[in-house]
């Protein structure tokens, strides 16, 4: 044996020891701690390129669940953070303030719908989704209006993992059941049945409006997610069920809350999915793809009447205070992401890998193991028929040199907005290509 041969072998039995580890000890999302889903070890990441340490190259149609809209190790993210290194990764927000978060709230005010005029910074998507919870209490409580105290959201809707967040999550495929007894118990519409581009019909909005009339004195808010519905289903619903649920919600008194933690930030094909309808929320939750994925990092931001009001009686304050509030680095990356995607011409680019993926996706539209296929700017959905096996479909992904990840019947891609034409042609190729030859033998 060569001496390189000796080493190559050396090498895979070190990495095979650490995947060993891994295994073992640390928990990946959703997943056991006996019987895991295999990981796969990454190496690096640059553009849309995802390389493992095995040496495959995968075309990342993930984009890291929705963050990395920029794709991976962009030099002008990088820059952004190398330079705020030198002058301060962290500093505490109460009683300090700084450049960063100053320019990036300027930045999210001028381009978020015009009434959210402030800003709250917090750590990840679910902590931004229980503080816009807390916000729409404290300002019932600070109106003494102390019985609304409940929330009403939409089945099929996905809003995070934390204690408030998850109560608000589809009943059934979210973690109702295992919670149960300790979640709050909120109020669930049907999802709507309006698809995307078509009208919304009275029947469309009925189980919603009958729920606002009902319940409107307890209720502090209706929270959902505009126009897509993601994890819980990969559904894309009419702009006119948010006009109307907008009315509905001025009628009878209740806040209205978006989730924008997935489809802020060009995603849908607007900038805000909220503009699609044209609709300004009380309260709208930013995250994922603020930082372009670089870091951890939300924003709730609040109406001036939310806002003001909630600091108008006692206690006076807002009721939250991170430690990273504010994290300069975050800021610092979340300012260049959102340069970089407003001095390009993202609408043109949105538009072209919404095409690409329309075209391409299309043939699986013809398998009869398909349920359907639908496109909404830069996402791609297959829902098939029946749950596919995760397990065996991301070994054959890898194989083939894609990196894509379903849960239950749905197959989907968000790719980066960077990808080039030939990686998507290859990515949406090799995914309709794989379903169709594995998915029929489950
Ligand atoms: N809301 C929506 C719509 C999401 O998609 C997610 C994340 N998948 C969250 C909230 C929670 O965000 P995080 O995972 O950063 O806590």
């Amino acid at each position: 044996m060569t001496l390189k041969e000796q080493s190559i072998i050396d090498t895979k039995s070190e990495l095979q020891e650490k995947l060993d580890f891994d295994k073992n000890h640390i928990w990946h999302p959703y997943t056991s701690m006996i019987d895991p889903l295999p990981v796969f070890p990454v190496k690096k990441a640059y553009g849309a390129i995802i390389e493992l340490e095995t040496g495959e190259q995968l075309i990342d149609g993930m984009s890291s669940w929705w963050a990395a809209i920029h794709g991976y190790n962009h030099p002008v993210l990088n820059e952004a953070l190398k330079a705020q290194l030198d002058d301060m990764s962290h500093i505490m927000f109460g009683g300090l303030t700084h450049q960063p978060a100053i320019e990036l709230a300027e930045k999210l005010i001028r381009i978020s719908p015009e009434a959210l005029q402030h800003v709250f910074y917090c750590d990840s998507g679910s902590v931004a989704v229980e503080v816009a919870m807390k916000m729409a209490k404290q300002y019932w409580y600070s109106k003494g209006a102390i019985q609304k105290q409940k929330f009403a959201s939409l089945r099929s809707g996905y809003h995070g993992d934390t204690w408030n967040a998850m109560s608000v999550c589809d009943p059934v495929t979210g973690m109702h059941q295992i919670f149960s007894g300790s979640l709050p118990v909120q109020f669930f519409a049907e999802s709507p049945d309006c698809k995307f581009g078509h009208e919304c019909t009275d029947t469309d909005i009925e189980s919603m409006e009958v729920i606002l009339e009902q319940h409107n004195q307890e209720l502090a808010a209706v929270i959902l997610e505009p126009i897509v519905q993601g994890a819980g289903g990969m559904r894309f619903y009419s702009a006119e069920y948010l006009k109307r649920l907008r009315a509905l919600c001025d009628n009878y008194n209740v806040l209205l809350i978006f989730d924008e933690i997935a489809t802020g930030f060009g995603r849908t094909g607007e900038l805000f999915a909220a503009n699609h309808a044209e609709v300004c929320p009380d309260i709208m939750c930013l995250g994922k793809g603020i930082t372009g994925g670089y870091m951890s990092f939300a924003a709730t931001m609040a109406t001036t009447k939310v806002a003001h009001q909630i600091s108008s009686s006692s206690p006076g304050v807002f009721m939250h205070g991170p430690t990273f509030m504010g994290n300069p680095l975050a800021c610092s990356v979340a300012n260049a992401s959102i340069d970089l995607l407003l001095s390009s011409d993202w609408k043109s680019n949105i538009d072209r890998i919404s095409k690409l993926l329309y075209d391409g996706l299309q043939l699986a539209r013809g398998l009869d193991i398909v349920q359907d296929v639908r496109v909404l700017g830069a996402i791609g959905v297959i829902e098939m028929k029946e749950a596919v096996s995760v397990a065996k479909l991301q070994r054959v992904f890898v194989d083939r040199g894609i990196w894509v990840r379903p849960f239950g019947k749905l197959v989907y891609v968000m790719p980066p907005y960077i990808i080039s034409d030939n990686q998507l042609q290859f990515l949406i190729d090799t995914l309709v290509d794989i379903i169709s030859i594995h998915c029929r033998y489950e």
